[in-house]
């Protein structure tokens, strides 16, 4: 026994590995196969009792030479890997996943395209503040050929002493001058009760970074036939974003498009911190649209053009921006809306900059 060679010995280990490699496979099948039942079931698929049950026994049945808390160590490695193994599965079968539809999710409204093999653009005011406002906005987003107006009839604001907008009236001004022009209109909504009459003003509904996850605003969003766009969260990770997406897709309504906007962190030469690695991980990991909000992200207007050909280069399939008759006077977000003479040439220079698909 005590004679056998370094290569016998490797040899043997080398059969040991391959038996090894066998039975994690084999336990994994096993694993792949519980995350499916527990599904089925509405199990909790991560177990901390069942876990430590099992820890348990292996440690009792263990004969060396490894000692408890090696058995644990290793066993622990193995049972996160599986919980990894139960979650992937279940991502992939999100109806927003790439895995559920390998094809982009285009969206076609009134004839315009928004995903797919052509860039888009949607812009307008932070708020509906007047018919002449808004007006002059829209007239010079159709003499530009940019076919989405933005503008807000319900304003979540940080302070309730601040405009709070024109509400319903708001909305009406909204339908009111994109027919006048020949645009799409989005607003944003944020209770639920309005999802309905916000289906007879807007051609898409915006659901704000601050009411990404109000769950029953998504359900309801999902069970109207109005496309939706979905800001992310001022704190979302990809996942809350994605999983948000889905409650609305998951409820019928399949138009679903995403924007970043930036996200929270400690920068303070930026309103929001636009992240930019966003937008090719959610365009990996689902087929809706992606537009990048670069007014809310930047809170500045100095650097549009440079993030809105960063966020066309990284895979976006477009880009909104707040513009305003008069920023100085805006009744929400003043510093960052440009102005009409600032937006045509922001737009001519993303237009075509060899980034935008025209
Ligand atoms: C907006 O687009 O009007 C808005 C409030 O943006 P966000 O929800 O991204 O803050
Ligand atoms: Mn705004």
């Amino acid at each position: 026994m005590g004679h056998r060679t370094l290569e016998q010995l490797r040899t043997m280990v080398d059969e040991v590995n391959g038996q090894l490699l066998k039975l994690i496979s084999d336990r994994a099948a096993l694993v792949k196969e519980m995350g499916e039942v527990k599904e089925r079931q509405g199990v909790p698929k991560f177990d901390p009792a069942r876990e430590k049950e099992m820890l348990d026994v292996l440690v009792a049945a263990n004969p060396g030479p490894f000692d408890a808390a090696a058995i644990r160590h290793i066993f622990k490695e193995i049972f996160k890997v599986s919980m990894e193994l139960q979650g992937q599965s279940h991502r992939k079968q999100l109806l927003v996943s790439r895995k559920k539809q390998a094809e982009d999710t285009v969206i076609e409204i009134k004839g315009v395209q928004i995903g797919g093999n052509r860039s888009f653009m949607v812009a307008g005011p932070c708020s509906v503040e007047s018919r002449e406002q808004l007006r002059e906005v829209g007239r010079a987003l159709k003499e530009e050929g940019v076919p989405m107006l933005r503008g807000g009839a319900f304003k979540p604001r940080t302070s309730p002493y601040d405009f709070q907008g024109l509400g319903v009236k708001g909305l009406k001004l909204m339908r009111e001058v994109a027919d006048e022009f020949g645009l799409l209109a989005v607003s944003e909504i944020v209770d639920p009760a309005t999802i309905g009459i916000a289906a007879d003003y807007l051609d898409v509904i915006q659901i704000g970074a601050r009411n990404m996850q109000n769950f029953e605003l998504l359900k309801a969003a999902g069970e109207s036939k109005v496309p939706v766009l979905l800001k992310r969260g001022l704190a979302a990770t990809m996942e809350e974003w994605l999983h948000a997406a889905e409650y609305v897709v998951s409820r019928g309504n399949t138009q679903v498009i995403l924007v970043e906007r930036g996200i929270r962190s400690y920068e303070k030469w930026t309103r929001n911190t636009l992240d930019i690695s966003a937008v090719p991980l959610i365009k990996q990991e689902s087929h809706l649209p992606v537009l990048v909000d670069v007014s809310h992200a930047t809170g500045r207007k100095d650097i549009l053009l440079p993030c809105a050909k960063a966020a066309l280069a990284a895979g976006a399939d477009g880009v909104m921006v707040e513009v305003h008759p008069n920023p100085p006077t805006a009744l929400s977000d003043a510093d960052q809306q440009i102005d009409i003479p600032q937006f045509r040439k922001l737009y001519r220079e993303i237009r075509d900059s060899g980034l935008f698909k025209l």
